[in-house]
């Protein structure tokens, strides 16, 4: 049994107070209205009497409650004894409440008319028990309507107090039970009435109940407690009066307030564990005290302990971000002020550390009746990770958009394909080279969709998946069925883990590249009138002849061929016929000679060339097989031509010249044909001449030269000039340098006449070496001042210069030595240097590249070789050969040459820079075709540093 104070401050002291005004009001109202309560049981035990009573019948109140029974019975008068007892017994009998008036016959002599009116209540066993007032009538009838009136209502109060209420004399007997009490205590109050509480309710002995009635009653004291009531094992609260009577006792069911609170406190433990379990901060605020509690959790995600906080709405405001402080402190007044039960807002809470958090805050509104919160819980959840993963996302995404835009606008086809083989991304440029649109080609197999031959896709996907990368050239299916060739690059995409995701495919249609190079191939190899080789392919084919016949020891010959008068002939019948003419001479020559090994070629205007290889080894026989060959021609020559309806008779001047391994030089095997040439047609055209080594004189100077530069260099006599290259606003972004040989007796000496001797002799080692060294001291000189600061320097590298295995070295040495900036270095290769070896080639400029040294592809368009080798170089600029920039405006082809040699360094992603440029025409023929830089004489010859 436990006790408990009464845990609500305003209900005890309001009903304290109204019972006790009650209790005062009984006395008071039985002190004024001179009214006495008792009880008797029939026929004349009387059980309880209040002060009243024993004032209005006149005796002492004694604890005595026997002897006073005797005593106050015995004051009744005898003649009114028989009416009293009459008057009970009826009411005894017939239940009725009795109402009589009798005489007493007080212990001084007086005797008084009393007044009683009761009430009989009767016991479990029917034993009756009579309620009873007594007023003394004695002053007039008209108190008797009074005291009626009075005892009523006192009845009456007490019968419909809703609170239980008994009182106990001082015996610890039941004097009066209302209704309420007997509805509690369940019993008839007629059964407890004059009975001893502690008999009728055993279990109270030793409860504080009975701790407590007993020292209300001792000392004299008010009190009141909350026990559980062991009888009827419910909640009572009880309060308890002494008076002189005894105990006046009140209590009240408190079994369901008692749940109530249970309940209350068990959700309120749920609410703290909850608050505690959760990651989520937990807040309650109570707004009238201003009481802010934060859950534990405050400390872990924010850092704060609980006594750091301060109290109340502060330790939460004063942390809110100042730039959300306004509006959240706004909203959130404005939700507790309003009929909301929830407000939530997302804003920044300062950590401890001082850094910020994104918090979601969600709050719930307890409000009374009258609608003002009374309490307010909220959650409290760090959503910083979120928003950061949303804006990663959001970021991510636009960044997906923006490369998806960017990847549209590539030239090429870009696609996606997932491990699953199905496409997820296909690019604008995807869908001109394939002809599918994205809708069409997205989700659907790649293989199905595009593959011709399995075997090279699955290898090729093997390889992806096995190295990360593939590169090749694939055959592919257009949408309309027709196949093309692209060059493709693989590249596996991995995940964040690692694992393999997908597959990035970008397609360049080669057909195209293919198809200029064959173009740019035809164009500068070829004769476009008669489509015999030009010069260019016949000095190379001459080349590799020499070669050749240095192998197999057989011999070759050269026959130069011009027309005899051509130039009359187009004079008076006009370019036309002139054209066709070269036509059917191509096609004569043709067929005078069948072998493979034989060229035929056009060397320019009505000039030919026929190149016989694989001859006698014997010089004689060679020379007569040769002679052979030069008279058919001849009397090939002699049949007479159909231009366009009109005959026409020509004939035909040939020079021959032999060679073998002995001679070396085309260019003088060329001389000397030309030479012999020269001679038939000095004989009166229409003739042969081979031929004659007299003719040698001038050629063999050289050997003179070659013996000269072998001391160039130990005298100083080279020297390099420099020369300007211009962009398209005409301001000098850099320099070629080019090399001079100040001759003692010759003056200045071309480098196209000792250069090549040079190489031959192995002199270029040393003698690129210096270029290279003067060159870069030059460059770091310039860089000095600011007006020359941003020039670049070409250096032209001969071919045997570059292939030296310590070439890298070198030039890297050189530059450290100088100090020149390696950026502002660009070397000149020429293709001739790049066919050969070209892994070798690539790695020796990927390694100069790493530091930043340049290249610029020399003299382009006049190799013939492939260009597919282009792609895998890193060159920088393509220069186009002043060959074809000297007639780009009066020869449509070298113009077509020029634009295609621009439009493939477009595709390629390389500069290009015209070499030779003379001209205003030729330079806004280049700009206006996409050539933006330049370099000839129009803008600079090649001057001395100090002059550029
Ligand atoms: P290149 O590299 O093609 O140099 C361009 C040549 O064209 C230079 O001849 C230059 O003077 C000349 N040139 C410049 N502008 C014009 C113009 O508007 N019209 C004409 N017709 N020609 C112009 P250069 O200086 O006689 O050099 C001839 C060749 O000698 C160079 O041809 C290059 O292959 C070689 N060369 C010159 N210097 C060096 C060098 O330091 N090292 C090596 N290895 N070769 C060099
Ligand atoms: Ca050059
Ligand atoms: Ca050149």
């Amino acid at each position: 049994m436990e006790t408990h104070p009464a845990p609500d401050a305003i209900q005890p002291a309001e009903i304290l107070a109204e019972r006790d005004f009650l209790e005062q009001q009984l006395h008071a109202v039985q002190r004024v209205a001179q009214v006495g309560v008792w009880s008797i049981r029939p026929p004349s035990t009387l059980i309880s009497w209040s002060d009243e009573a024993c004032r209005i019948l006149g005796f002492v109140h004694k604890n005595d409650g026997h002897a006073d029974e005797i005593a106050c019975l015995a004051t009744i008068h005898p003649d009114d004894r028989q009416t009293f007892d009459a008057a009970i017994e009826q009411a005894r009998l017939e239940s009725v409440s009795p109402q009589v008036e009798f005489r007493i016959v007080r212990p001084d002599g007086q005797v008084r008319h009393i007044h009683m009116q009761g009430q009989l209540l009767r016991d479990n066993s029917g034993n009756a028990l009579l309620y009873g007032t007594v007023k003394d009538v004695t002053e007039g009838e008209q108190s008797k309507a009074a005291v009626r009136e009075i005892s009523d209502r006192l009845v009456d109060a007490l019968e419909s107090m809703t609170d239980a209420f008994y009182t106990l004399d001082k015996d610890w007997r039941f004097t009066y039970t209302n209704k309420e009490a007997e509805r509690l205590l369940q019993r008839p109050r007629a059964e407890l009435l004059g009975k001893v509480i502690w008999n009728e309710f055993r279990d109270l002995t030793g409860s504080t109940l009975e701790h407590e009635f007993r020292r209300a009653l001792e000392q004299n004291r008010a009190t009141s407690f909350e026990t559980v009531y062991a009888p009827l094992n419910a909640w009572k609260e009880l309060r308890v009066f002494p008076s002189d009577e005894g105990l006046a006792v009140y209590f009240t069911d408190i079994t369901e307030r008692r749940l109530l609170q249970k309940m209350q406190r068990q959700s309120e433990e749920r609410f703290k564990v909850v608050a505690k379990a959760t990651s989520d901060i937990i807040w309650d605020w109570e707004p009238d005290r201003d009481q802010l509690w934060w859950s534990e959790s405050m400390h872990s995600a924010f850092g704060y302990s609980p006594n750091e906080l301060e109290d109340g709405l502060p330790s939460w405001i004063g942390r809110v971000h100042p730039d959300d402080m306004d509006r959240v402190r706004d909203s959130f007044w404005k939700a507790i002020k309003g009929d909301n039960d929830k407000w939530s807002d997302e804003y920044r809470f300062m950590r401890k550390d001082g850094s910020y958090a994104v918090m979601l805050d969600h709050a719930f509104f307890f409000r009374d009746p009258a609608g003002k919160a009374i309490r307010v819980i909220g959650s409290f959840v760090d959503i910083t990770e979120r928003r950061q993963a949303e804006r990663d996302r959001q970021q991510a995404e636009a960044r997906n958009r923006m490369q998806a835009s960017l990847l549209d606008k590539a030239q090429d086809a870009i696609s996606v394909t997932g491990m699953d083989s199905r496409i997820n991304f296909w690019n604008k440029g995807a869908e001109r080279l394939f002809g599918w649109t994205a809708d069409e080609a997205i989700g659907k197999s790649k293989a199905c969709l595009l593959i011709i031959t399995h075997d090279e896709f699955s290898q090729a996907y093997r390889e992806v998946l096995a190295h990360g990368e593939w590169t090749g050239d694939i055959r592919k299916r257009r949408k309309d069925g027709s196949i093309l060739i692209v060059e493709s690059r693989l590249t596996l995409v991995r995940d964040d883990d690692g694992m393999p995701q997908a597959v990035l495919e970008i397609e360049t249609d080669i057909s195209q590249r293919k198809e200029a190079e064959r173009r740019i191939e035809e164009l500068a190899f070829f004769d476009p009138l008669t489509r015999l080789p030009n010069r260019r392919l016949v000095l190379d084919r001459l080349q590799h002849a020499l070669a050749t016949s240095g192998r197999t020891r057989r011999a070759g010959a050269l026959l130069f061929i011009d027309l005899d008068n051509f130039k009359s002939l187009n004079d008076t019948v006009g370019h036309d016929k002139g054209d066709m003419l070269l036509q059917q001479v191509a096609r004569r020559l043709e067929a005078c000679v069948p072998r493979k090994s034989d060229t035929v070629a056009r060397l320019g205007g009505d000039e030919f060339v026929v190149m016989l290889e694989d001859l006698s080894g014997k010089p004689e026989d060679a020379a007569a097989q040769a002679e052979i060959i030069a008279e058919m021609i001849l009397a090939a020559f002699k049949r007479p031509y159909q231009l366009d309806g009109h005959e026409h008779h020509t004939t035909a001047s040939i020079g021959v010249t032999l060679f073998d391994n002995r001679i070396g030089n085309i260019d003088e095997m060329l001389k000397q044909a030309d030479l012999a040439m020269y001679q038939a047609k000095a004989s009166g055209r229409n003739a042969i001449r081979f031929f004659d080594p007299g003719m040698q004189t001038l050629v063999s100077a050289r050997v003179q030269l070659e013996a000269d530069l072998r001391l160039a260099l130990l005298r100083h006599e080279f020297l390099l000039h420099y020369q300007r290259q211009t962009d398209s606003s005409g301001n000098t972004v850099g320099a070629e340098a080019l090399l001079r040989w100040r001759h003692p007796e010759r003056g200045l000496i071309s480098p196209a006449l000792f250069i090549p001797l040079a190489e031959e002799t192995g002199l270029i080692l040393r003698l690129g070496q210096w270029v290279l060294e003067t060159a870069c001291t030059q460059l770091a000189r310039w860089a000095t001042m600011p007006a020359t600061a941003h020039l670049t320097v070409a250096v032209n590298v001969s071919p045997r210069q570059f292939r030296q295995p310590e070439f890298v070295e070198q030039v890297l040495t050189v530059l450290a030595d100088t100090g020149a900036n390696p950026a502002y270095l660009k070397l000149e290769l020429t293709e001739g240097l790049l066919v050969a070896n070209v892994e070798n080639v690539a790695a020796k400029m990927t390694a100069l590249k790493a530091k930043g040294v340049g290249f610029s592809l020399d003299d382009f368009g006049t190799g013939y070789s492939s260009l597919a080798y282009l792609k895998g170089l890193p060159l920088d600029q393509l220069k186009i050969d002043q060959s074809f920039v000297r007639y780009v405006l009066t020869d449509s082809n070298d113009a077509a040459i020029a634009r295609t040699i621009v439009a493939l360094g477009q595709t390629l992603g390389l500069d290009v820079i015209a070499e030779g440029v003379e001209t205003q025409g030729q330079r806004d023929f280049l700009e206006m075709n996409g050539c933006h830089v330049y370099q000839g004489f129009l803008f600079s010859q090649p001057v001395p540093a100090e002059h550029f």
